[in-house]
C-alpha cells in the first residue's frame, strides 16, 4: 500500500484557533492510524500578514495539544520560484495565458454585469491573443497576470470527496482564474497545489471553506500531469446563532491559548474538538489516545455542520458547557501522576506551591489532589477553590457564611469547642475526626449537620465539597483547629 502523506498548512496570521486545531487533529489521527507522515507547512506568502510570533504560537499550540508531526515546518515562501516555474510550464503547455486586462477594464465590465444583474466572471478577452500580440504588449511594458485556461464546452471537473461524495463543477462555472499576480507573486490555489505535489501529499484533509478551490486545484494537477490526492473536506463549525466560528465574531474564545489559560487539559480539548464534525456510529464520547486512533476514519467525518455552543456572553460558562464537562471528566478520571504536574504548575503560578509537596508531604499532596479533584472542572480550580488546602488565607463566600454560620448563634461557642475536641487527637484521620464531631453533636444535643456545615464553611469558606471528615483530614489538624478557634471573629466582622 502507498504511504499516506498528509499536511497541515496554516497561514501564520494569528494564533492557533479551534478550526485549525481540528484540521491538524484529523490529519494527525489519520497518520497515526495509517502509519503515515504528517507535514507542517507554513503558508507564509502573505508577507504583510504573516508574523514570526504567529508561527511560534501555532507550533506551540500544536505541541501543547500533543500533535506530533514528522516533517517540517516547511515555509511556503521558500518555494516562490518553484511556483512561478510551474506557472511557466502551464504557459508553455497552453494551459495558462498572460492576461493584460487592466484593473480599470475589469472593474468596468464587473460594473456592467452588475447593472445587467448578471454574475460576473472573466470574459476571456486575452484567452486567444496571438503570439505577436502578446509579444507586442510585453514589449510595450504592459503588466499582465497569468490565468489558468479552463476547458470550455460541456462537462466539468468531477471529484470524489471522502466526506461529501462525488462533486461535479461544470467548466462553465469556473472562470479563467488568476494563478500569478502582475507583480509576479503566485496565488494560493497554485502555490498550495504545487507544494502538495512536491510533498507527495496523498490526502488533502481540510475545511469545507476550501471546497470551492478544489476543482481549480484539480485542473492544475491534471495540467501538470500529476496524480490527484484524495480530498476530504470537514464540515463547518457554527455557533448557536448559526454564525461560522471565527476570530472576527468570537475573538479570543476561538484561540487554543484561551483554553490553555483557563485550565483545560490538552487531551480533553482534543477529545472535544474531534467530536466537532466526526463521530462513531454509537456516538461515543470519551476516548483514550489509542481508542481514538483506532476509531478514527475519514468516513466518520460528518457532512452536517457542527455546533460549538461557545456562550460568548454567559457569565456562568466561559465556553461550551460540554467542553467544560469533558475537561472535568478527564480531570477526575485521568491517572493521578499525569494530573499532578498541571496542579503543580497552577499552584506555582498562584504562589501556593511548596517544595515539600514533592518531598516529605508528597503522600498528603497526592491524596489531597485526589480528594478535591472530584468536584473540579479545570486545573485553575486547584488554585482557586483549592486555596484552603494549600494556604492560610482563603476567601469566604458571604452568602455561605450567613447561611451556615451566622444564622446559628451557638456556633460562636460550638466551633471553638470542636477545636478543643479535635486538637488532642493523636491520629487526624477522617474516622477519628468523624467520631469526635459526632460525639460533640450528641453531647450538645444538636443535629450533626449544623456542626458539619458550620465547620465546612469555617475551614474552607465554601458550602460544598467532598465529605467533611475527608476535607478536615486533608486540611490538617493545625489549620483546622486554628480556623475553628477563629470562627467567633467571623461573627464580629459581620456585626
Ligand atoms: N493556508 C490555508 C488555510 O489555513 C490552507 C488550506 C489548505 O489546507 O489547503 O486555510
Amino acid at each position: 500500500m502507498e504511504e499516506v502523506r498528509v499536511r497541515f498548512p496554516p497561514s501564520p496570521t494569528g494564533y492557533l484557533h479551534i478550526g485549525g486545531a481540528r484540521t491538524a487533529i484529523y490529519n494527525w489521527l489519520f497518520t497515526q492510524k495509517t502509519a503515515g507522515t504528517l507535514i507542517v507547512r507554513i503558508e507564509d506568502t502573505d508577507a504583510e500578514r504573516s508574523t514570526e510570533e504567529s508561527i511560534g504560537a501555532i507550533l506551540d499550540g500544536l505541541r501543547w495539544l500533543g500533535i506530533t508531526w514528522d516533517e517540517g515546518p516547511y515555509f511556503q515562501s521558500a518555494y516562490a520560484s518553484e511556483h512561478r516555474q510551474a506557472a511557466q510550464r502551464l504557459l508553455e503547455s497552453g494551459h495558462a495565458y498572460k492576461c493584460f486586462c487592466t484593473q480599470e477594464e475589469l472593474e468596468r465590465k464587473r460594473e456592467e454585469a452588475r447593472k445587467r444583474k448578471d454574475d460576473y466572471s472573466y470574459d476571456g478577452t486575452c484567452r486567444n491573443r496571438s503570439a505577436e500580440e502578446i509579444g507586442r504588449l510585453e514589449e510595450e511594458g504592459c503588466a499582465y497576470v497569468i490565468r489558468f485556461k479552463v476547458p470550455r464546452g460541456p462537462g466539468g471537473v468531477v471529484s470524489e470527496d471522502a466526506v461529501y461524495g462525488v462533486i461535479e463543477k461544470k467548466y462553465r462555472d469556473i472562470e479563467d482564474f488568476v494563478i500569478v499576480r502582475s507583480n509576479g507573486s503566485p496565488l494560493y490555489v497554485l502555490s498550495n497545489a504545487v507544494d502538495d505535489i512536491r510533498d507527495r501529499i496523498t490526502h488533502v484533509i481540510r475545511g469545507q471553506d476550501h471546497l470551492a478551490n478544489t476543482p481549480k486545484q484539480i485542473l492544475i494537477y491534471e495540467a501538470l500531469g500529476e496524480r490527484l490526492p484524495r480530498f476530504a473536506h470537514m464540515p463547518l463549525t457554527l455557533d448557536p446563532q448559526k454564525r461560522k466560528i471565527s476570530k472576527r465574531a468570537h475573538g479570543e474564545m476561538v484561540a487554543i491559548q484561551y483554553y490553555r489559560e483557563r485550565g483545560f487539559l490538552p487531551w480533553a480539548l482534543v477529545n472535544f474538538l474531534v467530536l466537532l464534525g466526526w463521530s462513531t456510529s454509537d456516538d461515543r464520547e470519551f476516548f483514550s489516545k489509542d481508542e481514538l486512533i483506532d476509531a478514527f476514519s475519514l468516513e466518520g467525518i460528518n457532512r452536517a455542520n457542527s455546533m460549538f455552543d461557545i456562550r460568548k456572553d454567559d457569565p456562568k460558562f466561559f465556553t461550551d458547557p460540554k467542553a467544560i464537562s469533558m475537561n472535568a471528566h478527564y480531570l477526575r478520571t485521568m491517572p493521578l501522576d499525569e494530573l499532578l504536574p498541571y496542579v503543580q504548575a497552577e499552584l506555582e503560578a498562584a504562589g501556593l506551591w511548596s517544595p515539600s509537596f514533592a518531598g516529605n508531604k508528597r503522600p498528603w499532596f497526592e491524596s489531597t489532589v485526589d480528594l478535591i479533584r472530584s468536584r473540579y472542572h479545570t486545573t485553575k480550580d486547584f488554585a482557586n477553590l483549592g486555596r484552603p488546602y494549600f494556604a492560610d488565607a482563603f476567601p469566604m463566600e458571604e452568602k455561605v457564611l450567613r447561611k451556615n454560620i451566622l444564622k446559628h448563634d451557638n456556633l460562636k461557642e460550638w466551633l471553638p469547642l470542636m477545636a478543643e475536641r479535635l486538637e488532642p487527637l493523636a491520629e487526624f484521620t477522617p474516622d477519628s475526626v468523624e467520631q469526635a464531631i459526632r460525639g460533640l453533636a450528641t453531647e450538645l444535643d444538636v443535629k450533626a449537620g449544623i456542626l458539619i456545615n458550620g465547620a465546612r464553611t469555617a475551614v474552607t469558606g465554601q458550602a460544598a465539597g467532598p465529605g467533611l471528615f475527608d476535607v478536615l483530614a486533608a486540611v490538617g489538624k493545625q489549620r483546622v483547629v486554628q480556623r475553628l478557634r477563629q470562627a467567633p471573629s467571623l461573627f464580629d466582622a459581620m456585626e
